[in-house]
């Protein structure tokens, strides 16, 4: 295919959320597959609820998920401008060639009329359609009320007949004319409607697919009509299914995070985020499901995106980034990891007291050794602070089991002993000791090493306790022993 160009089409009244970057990556895929370009357009009509704050914080996210565009806000391009807002003019002129070919007419019913039209066919039981009543108004009697009123300039649609949209997802999907009326395309504050707006774009930035979020779809066939009225050439269209929450209700806040700057904030990976969300819908075909995004791109294709909706899975998401973090790159991890051990209340004064290059040396082998038992970044944050302080605090539940015994300042004692004189102090030489001294004490390897890691690290659990004791070095692990001899046991 040939002149691929697909747009996302954000509206800035929120922030980007996990539907919206669903749409944006099928998109991306779509396009990058085909060697197309990708159109990031801003749909900012409404400006009562649009802010420069949430296309900020879209704008970022899409950054952060290194969906790049081509022709957009901050690159630009020949089909501009993007933005909605600055394309007044052009809205205005397709309506008024369409008000001159009498494909649209004005339209001064006050909302009062129109509400009484519609209780009137509601009583008939009929559906609350515009009865078309300003078509007939004379040029003199639109220039006397244009003069006075307020107006709304509405298509001239097809009362009979049908829309046939022909969805590259969906099939043929058949729309009765009659259930449309005559709809506005400019509202009386002069603005365009998002259907109106959207067909116009799409055809002068030269659209060729419409990939977007099947609650549009009923949307479709007004477009279409509008696209058939001002002679454009329709581009082809794609409904992506509804993402649902795990109980089948729309997928909303409370049912967890949901918006791209939430995932980012819990130490959610991009590449994880995009892996699960391609998934939600589309498939390569096979039950894989570790994908990178390059791997996606070749494979994908819109017919085998799903018709029906996807659910929503938040634990499969934190899965996923779970492979992600133990898989990637270290040196990738612990840049990525960085600024959430620099802004965490534990452990930010640690982190600013070295220099950043010896510090991501040390946050290498943490990671290493804790990166496989954690989720996600800040999960890796938490799990590390005893690498980093000795005034962590300890396990309640490990203290009443391990410390309580009455033997347990004894272990420590010799535990104590024994690794003051291991050498070299590695951690094949460490186990290696304890297992002897384990032996001599006749008592399991558990009876030393629970108790010596609650000691270390105020924890019953954790990764490998002889690489973590090599780590900690000598000295520490020795200073850390002895506290906790003192504070929590007799002997
Ligand atoms: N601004 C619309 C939205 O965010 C775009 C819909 C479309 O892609 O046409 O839902």
């Amino acid at each position: 295919m040939t002149g691929i160009r697909v747009r996302f089409a954000p509206s800035p009244t929120g922030e980007l959320h996990v539907g919206g970057v669903r749409t944006a990556l099928f998109n991306w895929f779509f396009t990058r597959n085909h060697g197309g370009k990708m159109i990031l357009r801003i749909d900012d009509t409404d400006r009562q609820r649009s802010s420069p704050e949430y296309l900020e914080s879209i704008l970022t996210s899409l950054k952060w998920l290194e969906l790049d565009w081509d022709e957009g806000p901050e690159v630009g391009g020949k089909y501009g401008p993007y933005f909605q807002s600055e394309r007044l003019n052009i809205y205005n002129d397709e309506a008024q060639k369409l008000i001159d070919s009498k494909k649209a007419y004005y339209c001064f019913c006050t909302p009062e009329e129109l509400q009484a039209e519609r209780e009137i066919n509601l009583r008939k039981g009929q559906p609350p359609r515009y009865s078309g009543k300003c078509r007939q108004l004379s040029p003199q009697e639109i220039k006397d009320k244009k003069a006075h009123k307020n107006f709304v300039i509405r298509l001239l649609s097809p009362e009979t007949g049908q829309t046939v949209v022909e969805d590259i997802i969906r099939g043929t999907v058949v729309f009765e004319n009659n259930i449309f009326d005559d709809f506005i395309i400019i509202k009386s504050d002069g603005l365009p409607t998002y259907n109106f707006a959207s067909v116009v774009d799409d055809f002068y930035m030269k659209i060729s697919h419409v990939i977007r979020a099947e609650e549009h779809l009923s949307n479709t066939p007004r477009q279409q009509i509008i696209a058939e009225q001002l002679g454009y050439k329709l581009p082809s269209y794609a409904h992506v299914p509804m993402i649902l929450a795990p109980d089948h209700s729309k997928l909303s806040k409370r049912h967890g995070a949901t918006s791209v700057q939430e995932y980012k904030e819990m130490g959610v990976l991009p590449e994880a985020l995009i892996n699960y969300l391609a998934l939600l819908g589309w498939s390569p075909g096979d039950d894989r499901e570790l994908m990178s995004i390059n791997e996606m791109t070749d494979l994908f294709s819109l017919d085998k995106v799903s018709k029906n909706p996807a659910i929503y899975d938040l634990k499969k998401l934190i899965w996923l980034n779970g492979n992600y973090l133990r898989t990637m790159k270290l040196d990738v991890i612990v840049q990525k990891a960085l600024p959430f051990f620099k802004n965490s209340d534990e452990l930010s004064d640690v982190v600013h007291s070295y220099r950043e290059d010896d510090f991501k040396k040390i946050l290498e082998k943490v990671i290493d050794l804790v990166r496989d038992r954690v989720k996600t970044l800040r999960e890796l944050v938490e799990a590390s602070g005893y690498f980093f302080r000795d005034d962590f605090t300890y396990d309640e539940k490990g203290v009443k089991k391990h410390f309580s015994k009455k033997n347990a300042g004894e272990i420590l004692a010799k535990v104590y002993r024994t690794l003051k004189d291991v050498e070299p102090y590695q951690p094949e030489q460490i186990k290696n000791a304890l297992g002897e001294l384990s032996q001599t004490l006749n008592l399991s390897m558990g009876r030393i090493n629970l108790p010596t890691r609650l000691a270390v690290t105020g924890r019953t659990m954790g990764p490998d306790l002889f690489e973590v004791i090599t780590f900690l070095g000598r000295e520490k692990t020795l200073e850390r022993i002895k506290k906790a001899k003192e504070l929590f046991t007799s002997s």
